[in-house]
């Protein structure tokens, strides 16, 4: 089959001038207009569910209840919510006014920002890019999509949805890699959602700057996990296991690596494996048979996590549990790594694949400093029934988000801002949050006709007119 060729920069022009277009006509869409889009989609994922597990797992044998909990699920919760509340998100809200603005009316107006250009990522290839793209059609914009190039199968299958959904003034997906996404990103779109990386999100924002098109970036990190002495350890294992080798790891709120309390690390290791044992081996037939765990998502990053181990390895770590792995399969076994030290760059590097590093504190405040020491992360998990512990760890560090005695669920909470900080992303999503991302808060305030305070501070500035300013300085 001849191999697709990739749109020019002047059909890409071409798209985005008609969206640019349409983006005038949809800043007076209605609640009822932007909803029917949202039903629409959801009708078609309800209809081709088959055909999104099928797809996720041609692309990386992802397991069909793994991609309906975390792929379709995610986005009927995020559609039925924006179709619920759009109403009342569009409504102007009205402000209080201050003395000084005596007698006017402040209103925050919510538009849509328009054009927009949707840059998604792989690991969740289905719901990072609808996710957005559902918050871009309840604010009223146009959408081009950019899916990820490693997933082949659920990019073809969104751009296929899209066609049969809309018109490309309204939605288009653009497939492509990095020299599609450079292209697409020397067009001024009016906001630029982009999920992936720090280190391209940089280039987003750089790529923006030069149209001053404001951003979104949802970026990843090291999320930490503090499992406290007050632990329940058996609940925190089963937990942190779920939670990191979700997606077989590769998962931007994964826990990263773990700060275990001296005093309960033994006992929290063995339930860590009696868990591993338990989610993925329960007929003990080894690891490696376990349908339940998606695989590496292409031999790049299986080699980039196998050296990052032997790194650790190398330098003295010691390894846990796990550590088999096949380049045939893409299989990497959840792995344990302990014994660490800082010169290890899995101390350092996002992990993103089923390696935990597991690190020890004697003090709380040890493992807070070691927390503050790196870039600010995307997610930070707190096991422990202490509540002044965790509030020395909620108020002493700064991440995206925080949960208690859980991890990765934060995702689901419709009423959540959910994103980073800094290096973990700048900008939040889902649901008001996702709608704002893609909305313009426009202030507006209306005047009385006639006598005012303005209407008495005015040139020739005389000694009353002073004497009015210094007043309002004083008490107002
Ligand atoms: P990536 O940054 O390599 O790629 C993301 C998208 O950007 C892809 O569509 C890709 O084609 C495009 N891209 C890549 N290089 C580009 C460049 N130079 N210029 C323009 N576009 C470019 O990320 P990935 O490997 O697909 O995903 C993994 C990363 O995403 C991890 O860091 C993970 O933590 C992060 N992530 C974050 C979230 C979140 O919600 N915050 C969710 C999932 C993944």
């Amino acid at each position: 089959m001849p191999e697709k060729q990739h749109p020019t920069l002047e059909e890409l022009r071409n798209i985005f001038d008609l969206q640019l277009e349409s983006s005038l006509k949809w800043r007076q869409s209605t609640a009822a207009d932007r909803i029917k889009k949202l039903e629409t989609i959801r009708k078609w994922i309800f209809k081709n569910q088959k055909r999104i597990k099928s797809a996720l797992y041609e692309d990386f044998k992802k397991p069909f209840p793994e991609t309906e909990l975390s792929e379709i699920f995610p986005i009927t919760i995020e559609i039925n919510h924006a179709i619920k509340n759009l109403k009342h998100w569009m409504k102007p809200k009205k402000v209080d006014s201050s003395l000084s603005m005596l007698g006017t009316k402040g209103k925050i107006y919510f538009e849509p920002k328009g054009a927009s250009l949707i840059i998604s990522p792989w690991n969740y290839p289905f719901n990072l890019a609808i996710g957005p793209l559902v918050s871009a059609l309840a604010a009223g914009c146009p959408v081009i999509l950019k899916p990820s190039e490693l997933t082949p199968h659920t990019s073809g299958l969104i751009e296929n949805m899209i066609d049969e959904l809309f018109d490309k003034s309204e939605v288009a997906v653009i497939q492509g890699g990095v020299e599609v996404s450079q292209r697409l990103l020397e067009l001024p779109f009016d906001h630029i959602f982009f999920t992936g990386s720090p280190a391209v999100g940089k280039k987003i924002m750089e790529a923006a700057s030069k149209n001053l098109s404001s951003v979104t970036l949802e970026l990843g990190g090291k999320s930490p996990t503090i499992v406290h002495n007050t632990a329940d350890i058996k609940d925190a294992a089963e937990k942190i296991v779920s939670g990191k080798f979700l997606n077989c790891g590769q998962t931007c709120i994964a826990p990263d690596y773990l700060l275990v309390h001296e005093e309960v690390k033994e006992h929290f290791m063995m339930e860590l494996k009696v868990a591993i044992k338990k989610m993925y081996d329960p007929e003990m037939k080894g690891l490696e048979h376990s349908e339940d765990l998606a695989r590496i998502i292409n031999l790049k990053n299986y080699q980039r996590l196998l050296t990052l181990l032997n790194d650790a390895k190398n330098k003295g770590a010691k390894i846990e549990f796990g550590g088999k792995s096949d380049p045939e399969t893409l299989y990497i076994e959840p792995t344990l790594v302990g014994d660490l030290n800082d010169s290890m760059t899995i101390l350092d590097e996002e992990i993103f694949g089923p390696i935990l590093p597991i690190l020890t504190y004697k003090k709380l405040e040890k493992a807070i400093s070691l927390i503050n020491s790196k870039p600010k992360p995307l997610a930070l998990y707190y096991f422990g029934k202490d509540d002044e512990a965790y509030k020395e760890v909620l108020h002493q560090t700064s991440s995206g988000n925080v949960m208690l005695n859980d991890c990765v669920l934060h995702f689901l909470h419709p009423n959540l801002p959910f994103g980073g900080v800094n290096n973990s992303g700048i900008g939040k999503s889902h649901g008001y949050f996702g709608y704002l991302a893609f909305s313009n808060e426009k202030g507006v305030l209306k005047q009385r006709v006639g006598l005012n305070n303005s209407t008495l501070i005015k040139p020739p500035y005389d000694l009353k007119t002073k004497k009015i300013i210094s007043t309002l300085i004083k008490w107002l």
